[in-house]
C-alpha cells in the first residue's frame, strides 16, 4: 500500500517540479494528492510525512533528472486534460472517462465551412471531456469528386480552428480490409451481386419487388465479385446489402454497399476501381477506429438501422451514433453544390469570398476561431434546424476581438475638411483606450478628411469635436467644408466625429459583405465596395490585423490597400 502511494506521491511530486523550476513544496504535493485520492483526507496525518520525504527527494534531483523520471515512470501525467465540460454539451451517453473515441469524417470534395467546424468541434469537446480520442478521417472512397487540394484545405481550416486530432487517416488506406468484409458478407450470404439496370433497381425500391440476381448462389456471387475488379463496366455490377424489399426504411431495401468506379483516386490513382460508398465505409471504418460515440447530422438518421445491421453481421463493434442539426447561416449556402457553382460562375471571386461561409472566408473576414467555438457551443448538441443568423456569431466575435483590436480613425467616402486657426503639428493617440497598446503620433496641418456621413449632417455654425483634437465651428460647406478652432476643452454635448490628417493619409478600399442570397435569388450588390481614407499607422499593421475604426465598425486588414469589414 506504502509503496503504491509512494509512487503517487513522487508523480505528483516531480510534475509539481517540473512546472516550478525543478522545485516541488509539500502543500502543492498535499493538496493534489488529495485531490486524486480524495479518501486520503482522513489519514492525512500518515501521509505528510511520506509526502515530506518524497519532496525532499525530488528536490534533490537536477531538472534532467526528474525530467527524465517523469517521462519514463509517469508518462500519463504528461497527458494535458483540458478543463472538463467548459462547454456546457450534455453529457454523453455510455460514456467513460478515457474511453471515448470520437470521429470527423469530412469527404475532401469541397472546402471546410461553418458546418465542418460545427461537426469538428462538438467532436473535439466530447472528446476533451473525458479525455478520449479524436480522430480526423477523411472518407474518401467516391474519387469522381475527390481532390487533394481539398484534403489540404480541410486541414488547413481544422489547424486554424484549432483542432488537435490524435490520428489523422484516410478511408481508403484501409481498401484491403473493406474488400475482405465485403467478402465476408457475400460468403454468408448477407449480400449479393446485382447486374441489374440502375432504373429496374430504383422501381423495385419503390414497388418493394426483389430481383433475380438476389436468389443466385454464393459462388455465383464470388465470381461476379471477381469480375467487379475487371469484367464489368461501372454501373454494371452493385454489390447490395441483402436487407428486406419490404422495409417501410426504404435505406433498407437492399442498399448498394460497394460499385465501380473508373477514374483516378487523388492518392491511390488507379490502384483500385471497386469503391464502398459511404454507409459501408464508414460503418467499417467507425468500427475499426475504435469509435466510441459517432456524430452526424440528423438527414442520415434513416441509415442508422443499416449501419448497426452492417456491423452485426460482420460480428464487428458497433459504436453509439447520434444526431445533430446541420448548421447553417440565413442567405449564406454551406452546400458543397453550391458553394462549387457560385466559385465556377464567378459569381463570387473564389472560396475565400468573405460573403461566404467558408472557414477560409470567415477568415478573412475577422472572424476568430475562438468566436466560432463559442458559438457552435451555444447552439448545444440539437436535433432542432439550425438556421443561425449570422449576428450570432458577430457577437461572439466582437467580445472576443474588442480587448485586442487597435483603433484606428477612418474617413470612408473621405470629404475635405480646413480648419483655420489649427495651432498644433502632431497629436498623440493611445491604441487602445484601456488596453496597454501603445500610442501613435499623428502628423497635422490643420487640413483633414471625415466620413461622407458626417459631413452630410453638418451645417453652418454646428459645434462639432474631432476626436483627440479640438473642438471647431462650421464656418462654409461645399466640396471642401471650413471651420474654426473654437477651444480644445471637452463638452459633452457637442457631436464627436473622428478625422484622417491629410498629410500622410493611405487610400484604402473596405469590401463590405452582404448577405448573399434574398430568398434564394442571389444578392447581385452582395459586396459593396467602400473607398476610405486612412491613418499612415495603418502601414505598420501586418496584414491579418483586426481593426477598429472609430465610429465605424471592426475590420480586417487584407492587403495593403483593403480591408475586410467584419462587423459593426
Ligand atoms: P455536403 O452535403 O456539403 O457534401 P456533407 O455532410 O456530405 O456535406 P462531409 O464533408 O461529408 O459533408 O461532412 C463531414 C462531417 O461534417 C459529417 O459528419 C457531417 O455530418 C458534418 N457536417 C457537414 N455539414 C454540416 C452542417 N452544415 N452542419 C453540421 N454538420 C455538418
Ligand atoms: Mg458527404
Amino acid at each position: 500500500m506504502d509503496d503504491e502511494l509512494k509512487k503517487v506521491i513522487r508523480g505528483i511530486a516531480l510534475l509539481n517540479a517540473s512546472e516550478h523550476d525543478g522545485m516541488t513544496r509539500i502543500d502543492a504535493v498535499i493538496s493534489k494528492v488529495i485531490g486524486t485520492r480524495p479518501e486520503l483526507r482522513e489519514r492525512i496525518k500518515e501521509v505528510i510525512p511520506l509526502i515530506s520525504d518524497v519532496v525532499k527527494e525530488v528536490n534533490k534531483l537536477s531538472m534532467p533528472v526528474q525530467k527524465a523520471e517523469l517521462e519514463k515512470e509517469f508518462p500519463e501525467l504528461l497527458v494535458v486534460k483540458p478543463k472538463q465540460e467548459r462547454s456546457g454539451l450534455p453529457p454523453l451517453e455510455g460514456a467513460e472517462h478515457d474511453k471515448v473515441v470520437t470521429r470527423f469524417p469530412p469527404e475532401p470534395n469541397g472546402y471546410p465551412h461553418i458546418g465542418h467546424a460545427k461537426a469538428s468541434i462538438i467532436d473535439e469537446e466530447y472528446a476533451r471531456m473525458y479525455g478520449g480520442k479524436l480522430v480526423l478521417r477523411f472518407d474518401d472512397t467516391n474519387p469522381e469528386n475527390e481532390r487533394l487540394e481539398y484534403y489540404a484545405a480541410i486541414k488547413v481550416g481544422l489547424d486554424w480552428l484549432g483542432i488537435k486530432f490524435d490520428l489523422i487517416k484516410n478511408t481508403s488506406d484501409d481498401m484491403e480490409l473493406i474488400y475482405k468484409k465485403a467478402e465476408e458478407l457475400l460468403q454468408s450470404g448477407n449480400a449479393y451481386i446485382c447486374t441489374c439496370d440502375k432504373e429496374i433497381i430504383s422501381k423495385n425500391r419503390r414497388e418493394m419487388l426483389s430481383c433475380k440476381c438476389r436468389s443466385i448462389d454464393i459462388d455465383q456471387n464470388i465470381k461476379r465479385w471477381n469480375n467487379m475488379f475487371e469484367k464489368y463496366k461501372p454501373g454494371e455490377a452493385i454489390v447490395r446489402f441483402r436487407g428486406s424489399m419490404q422495409s417501410e426504411n426504404t435505406v433498407m431495401r437492399d442498399p448498394t454497399l460497394l460499385r465501380i468506379i473508373d477514374g483516378p483516386h487523388p492518392i491511390h490513382r488507379d490502384k483500385y476501381r471497386v469503391w464502398p460508398n459511404y454507409d459501408f465505409a464508414v460503418a467499417i471504418e467507425d468500427s475499426i477506429d475504435g469509435v466510441t460515440h459517432a456524430f452526424r447530422t440528423k438527414e442520415y438518421e434513416l441509415r442508422n438501422e443499416l449501419y448497426y445491421v452492417i456491423l452485426d453481421k460482420l460480428g464487428m463493434r458497433k459504436p453509439k451514433m447520434l444526431e445533430f442539426s446541420r448548421l447553417e447561416f440565413d442567405g449564406m449556402p454551406v452546400s458543397k453544390r453550391v458553394l462549387k457553382s457560385l466559385v465556377q460562375e464567378g459569381k463570387v471571386s473564389g472560396y475565400d469570398d468573405p460573403r461566404l461561409p467558408t472557414l477560409e472566408a470567415l477568415r478573412r473576414r475577422g472572424i476568430v476561431p475562438e468566436a466560432i467555438r463559442r458559438f457552435v457551443l451555444s447552439l448545444g448538441f440539437t436535433k432542432s434546424d439550425t438556421l443561425a443568423p449570422f449576428e450570432t456569431l458577430e457577437s461572439f466575435n466582437r467580445k472576443m476581438v474588442d480587448s485586442t483590436s487597435i483603433r484606428l480613425f477612418i474617413a470612408v467616402d473621405p470629404i475635405k475638411l480646413t480648419v483655420k486657426n489649427n495651432n498644433l503639428t502632431e497629436v498623440k493617440i493611445l491604441n487602445h483606450p484601456q488596453k496597454h497598446m501603445g500610442a501613435r503620433v499623428i502628423q497635422i496641418d490643420g487640413t483633414f478628411y471625415i466620413s461622407n456621413e458626417d459631413a452630410s449632417h453638418l451645417k453652418v455654425g454646428d459645434e462639432v469635436r474631432l476626436l483627440e483634437l479640438y473642438n471647431i465651428k462650421v464656418t462654409k460647406l461645399g466640396s471642401i467644408i471650413e471651420a474654426e478652432v473654437i477651444g480644445a476643452n471637452f463638452k459633452s454635448e457637442i457631436p464627436k466625429i473622428q478625422w484622417v490628417p491629410r498629410k500622410n493619409s493611405i487610400n484604402i478600399e473596405v469590401l463590405v459583405p452582404k448577405t448573399l442570397f434574398t430568398r434564394e435569388k442571389f444578392n447581385e450588390n452582395s459586396l459593396e465596395i467602400k473607398q476610405a481614407l486612412t491613418e499612415p499607422h495603418y502601414l505598420e499593421l501586418n496584414v491579418g490585423t483586426e481593426i477598429q475604426f472609430v465610429r465605424y465598425g471592426y475590420c480586417r486588414k487584407d492587403s495593403a490597400n483593403q480591408v475586410i469589414y467584419t462587423h459593426r
